[in-house]
């Protein structure tokens, strides 16, 4: 497999304030074609760095792709220092000069002296035309590596990969075609389902098998090669079936879906409805259902009770289960479920209440104690969670424990 590194250059991205996107949206382009990524670098407006990571960029990868520094000004460096790194030579090339100036013309203007740089091409480069700017990109072969060089600016840098590099880039990566798929896991902790998929996972060098945790869920990242996208999308299939098996129904995603995205297809299937009562969770549940479109039709409305006296008043949850047990109880989350299903006519009722903290736990209710609840026609059923992190993960936690429970109840 035909191995490339991208090159963000540019001191502004090393700043906290800017992100290099261009490497994201390039690996994008070129696993779609067969070419996988396996290294980026970003490195500042610094002619010595540059320098030593071009000539062990030239070494290591089949394709380099630099983006950004092309400019006129003094600290656009990158024309000048892969020149250098390579040991070829400059040259004003007339042509470019021309159109360069040709376009501050047709904008009414003279050409600056300094956007001359902008004219100045590696030997033996090809160039990359830029319509959408002065900086042309330039394209060269060099001792079996190809080279990219690009402007910084995506709007300038998209078009001119799709339209003078990609093709050339497809042809030297021949027939393979990636294919990439995450599964999301709900409900097992990393170790546990590493566990279990371990065994199956590491019999296979393709696909790749990446575990990550995001938050809330274990994300599982599937990455294919085949001599089609077809043949990627089979192995990924074949493995992600076989891991489907190991897990069961704590996978929730095989598209990259979120849990509120799969919940209300489950519940858009079904023709049910639900209604949401939150106390710690504040809204986030209903926030998050109501993130899909479409979601009019099962969701009909969230309350967040945060007092005591909100949780009688308006889903009459009795007095008494909150003094006797206190508002973070299972029975206080049950009778909150009800309430919410009964006062709203859904056919299920989900609710919420616990302890996000950072202040207000105790010995009895530390922080992070969570009671969900979910309450149908015929029964309610609890869960008791000690969820661990700051206020916000707890929160989040919270609300993924509660609709995965629905999800559940929906297979
Ligand atoms: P340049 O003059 O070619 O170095 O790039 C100028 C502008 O392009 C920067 O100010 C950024 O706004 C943008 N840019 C440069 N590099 C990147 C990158 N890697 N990802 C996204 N935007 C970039
Ligand atoms: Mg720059």
């Amino acid at each position: 497999m035909l191995a490339a590194e991208i090159i963000a250059i540019g001191s502004e991205l090393l700043a906290p304030d800017r992100t290099d996107t261009n490497s994201l949206w390039l690996t994008e382009k070129l696993n779609r074609i067969g070419i996988d990524v396996k290294l980026k670098t970003i490195v500042g407006d610094d002619d010595a760095r540059l320098e030593e990571l071009i000539k062990d960029a030239v070494k290591r990868s089949r394709v380099v792709i630099t983006t950004g520094g092309l400019g006129p000004t003094e600290d656009d460096i990158t024309r000048k220092v892969v020149a250098r790194a390579l040991g070829l030579r400059l040259l004003l090339d007339e042509k470019v000069l021309n159109e360069i100036r040709a376009r501050f013309q047709s904008f009414g203007m003279t050409m600056p002296e300094r956007n001359s740089r902008q004219a100045m091409v590696i030997d033996g480069a090809e160039i990359l035309p830029n319509p959408n700017g002065t900086a042309p990109g330039l394209y060269l072969e060099h001792e079996g590596c190809s080279i990219a060089l690009f402007p910084g600016p995506p709007r300038e840098m998209n078009p001119m990969f799709e339209n003078h590099v990609q093709s050339r880039l497809e042809k030297l990566a021949g027939d393979l075609r990636f294919a990439r798929r995450v599964l999301r896991v709900a409900g097992m902790g990393e170790s546990a389902v590493d566990e279990k998929i371990a065994p199956i996972y590491t019999r296979y060098e393709n696909p790749q098998t990446t575990i990550l945790f995001n938050s809330s869920e274990i994300e599982i990242h599937l990455r294919a090669h085949g001599r089609t996208e077809a043949d990627a999308e089979a192995l990924l299939d074949d493995l992600s079936l076989k891991i489907e098996e190991a897990l069961g129904n704590s996978v929730f995603s095989f598209r990259g879906e979120t849990m509120e995205e799969v919940v209300g297809r489950r519940l858009s299937i079904t023709g049910f409805t639900v209604a949401v009562a939150e106390s710690c969770t504040g809204g986030l549940i209903a926030q998050r259902l109501t993130n899909v479109p479409g979601s009019s039709k099962y969701f009909t409305e969230g309350v967040v009770t945060y007092s005591n006296e909100s949780k009688t008043r308006l889903l009459g949850v009795d007095k008494e289960l909150i003094r006797e047990f206190g508002a973070v109880s299972q029975q206080v989350a049950r009778d909150m479920a009800r309430g919410v299903r009964h006062r709203a006519h859904t056919d299920f009722g989900l609710a919420v209440t616990g302890i996000a903290g950072p202040d207000g736990g105790t010995e009895d209710k530390p922080v992070g104690l969570v009671y969900i609840a979910l309450a149908d026609d015929a029964h309610t059923e609890h869960k008791r969670l000690m969820l661990p992190g700051d206020r916000e993960l707890i929160r989040w936690r919270a609300s993924q424990a509660a609709l995965d429970m629905l999800r559940r109840r929906l297979i």
